[in-house]
């Protein structure tokens, strides 16, 4: 009997290297967050940095992101230019290990923003990137963790595939739209991609970062501009003031055609709460608002 049960305990402490703690993931925004733990599934823990409906551009970190990144295997970032915060970040924590960049093979959208060409980092928005990230994201976990790459791999493309078939139902819905119809406001640029993926004009009073003020000659020109070629459809966003964009509807004669989720999940309860739901609920309310007028 107690042979045996030495036995026992010797085979738990043996077990336990093998059964392992899951991999001690953080990602930056819950996007990323969201892909990390359907490609991690059992095999991961995720601490996502950004609260619900948060604005990533302003992002400021606490000493509790700190102490997160400090214990961290492995942190993930959408990168592209979106955390401007981070390389403080990683060197406050002490964290030495990867920071896996999620957009990693992209072809990033350049931008002319105040004279200047600025990379477009919401690349999420077209669902055929969101597949290479969600393949990127499976390599960096098998990289980190070598004994369940078969199941980050797995899973990576079984998530992978899903978003091809979101981004073929997009296509088929944005073609219900006739073209002169598909041009919209929203606050600031974050469709960038999917406009050019779906063949949607957006236009937005403020630009690549919600960091950039809008400004009244800008705002006065898009006006002018949604009168000029009778643009009808006008969306919020969750993570930034509804204020500018409800002005310029009632400047313009407008309708509100709804609220988009541009980089922020919602929490359980609202539209948004994973990635795939947050794609499709924009793609909806795009379409339903535009086909409205
Ligand atoms: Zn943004």
């Amino acid at each position: 009997m107690k042979r045996m049960f030495l036995g026992l305990a010797l085979a738990a402490l043996v077990a336990t290297p093998a059964a392992a703690k899951p991999l001690d993931v953080v990602a930056s925004i819950s996007v990323i967050g969201d892909i990390v733990a359907e490609v991690g599934g059992p095999d991961v823990t995720v601490m996502t940095l950004l609260p619900p409906d948060a604005d990533a551009h302003d992002f400021e970190p606490t000493p509790q992101d700190a102490k997160a990144l400090a214990h961290a295997d492995l942190v993930v970032v959408n990168g592209l230019g979106l955390e401007g915060w981070i390389d403080r970040l990683v060197e406050a924590s002490g964290y030495k290990k990867t920071v896996a960049v999620a957009s990693e093979g992209v072809s990033p959208r350049e931008m002319e923003e105040h004279g200047e060409t600025e990379t477009d980092p919401h690349a999420w928005n077209d669902a055929a990137n969101g597949a290479r990230y969600a393949r990127t994201i499976a390599a960096a976990l098998a990289k980190a963790d070598p004994a369940h790459a078969k199941g980050y791999a797995a899973r990576g493309e079984a998530y992978a595939k899903k978003l091809m078939e979101l981004d073929a139902w997009a296509k088929a819905e944005f073609a219900k739209v006739p073209a002169e119809k598909r041009k919209v406001i929203t606050s600031h640029e974050a469709f960038g991609y999917l406009g050019a993926a779906y063949g949607v004009e957006f236009l937005a009073p403020m630009g690549l970062s919600t960091e950039d003020e809008a400004a009244a000659a800008d705002v006065a020109a898009l006006i002018d501009q949604i009168k000029a070629e009778g643009i009808k459809a006008v969306f919020l966003e969750n993570s930034n003031d509804p204020r500018l964009v409800t002005e310029i509807a009632k400047a313009t004669g407008a309708k509100l055609g709804g609220t988009l989720y541009p980089e922020s999940l919602t929490g359980a309860s609202g539209p948004a709460p994973t990635y795939l739901k947050m794609f499709r609920h924009n793609v909806s309310t795009l379409v339903a608002g535009m086909r409205a007028d």
